[in-house]
């Protein structure tokens, strides 16, 4: 069990782009996650499992040490903080942005020019808190944790910030992108103290992702 390498991944988008990078590692994941019930996958390699966690908890097994690596996109690793995590690469997979979008006919721009305070709901209140501080912007910060583009169209916030990717999502809501925050994408997390101690496994799997990254 010592030797055991233990990788968070979350379903869906994060573990099927992640598969790809697994496998020029030279690590076969046995089990389709789509098929099974099961949260420990097994791997073509005895020390290699796979465990699969909400995506929102990946910072915080690795952090804590229930993984010793895992993949989360950037906005989850923000807003979780990156204590005890190292993060060697930016993997370029499960790609979007955070934005701010209001309704349609709601003038974004006249209400910061006349300094006006606004009603934000968002999952993501440390990325939101931060980008509004910046530019200035005093802002009521409403914790959502899904549905965000309802918001504005029931007159619970006057914007939202949230990850857009092609713009449908806010477009069939008639919402509208009115700044771009940061662009998103997934990282590889590694918990430092497993770094050391797995340092040459490790090391391995974090070369073989930045070659098959660099193609
Ligand atoms: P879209 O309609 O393509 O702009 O996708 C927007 C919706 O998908 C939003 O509800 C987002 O929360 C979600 N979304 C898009 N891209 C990602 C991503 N890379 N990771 C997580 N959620 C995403």
């Amino acid at each position: 069990m010592n030797n055991m390498l233990t990788l968070a991944l979350s379903k869906g988008r994060i573990f099927d782009e992640t598969m790809p990078l697994l496998k020029a590692a030279g690590i076969e994941v046995l089990e389709d996650p789509e098929k099974s019930r099961k949260l420990i996958l097994p791997t073509n390699h005895a020390n290699v499992r796979v465990v699969l966690v909400r995506a929102s908890d990946v910072p915080t097994y690795v952090q804590y040490g229930g993984a010793d690596l895992g993949v989360t996109g950037l906005d989850t690793l923000i807003e979780h903080g990156t204590d005890g995590l190292y993060q060697p690469l930016d993997l370029q997979i499960a790609k979007c942005r955070m934005s701010v979008a209001v309704r349609s006919d709601f003038d974004y721009a006249a209400m910061v020019k006349q300094g006006a305070r606004l009603k934000v709901a968002t999952k993501y209140t440390t990325i939101a808190r931060d980008f509004f501080a910046t530019k200035g912007v005093h802002v009521d910060l409403v914790k959502l944790y899904g549905s965000m583009e309802l918001a504005p169209l029931t007159g619970l916030a006057d914007a939202i910030v949230d990850l857009v990717s092609t713009g449908n999502t806010l477009k069939a809501n008639h919402l509208v992108e009115v700044e771009r925050i940061m662009d998103i994408s997934s990282r590889l997390v590694v918990n430092q103290a497993a770094l050391k101690m797995k340092q040459a496994d490790i090391r391995r799997i974090i070369d073989a992702f930045s070659a098959a990254l660099a193609k």
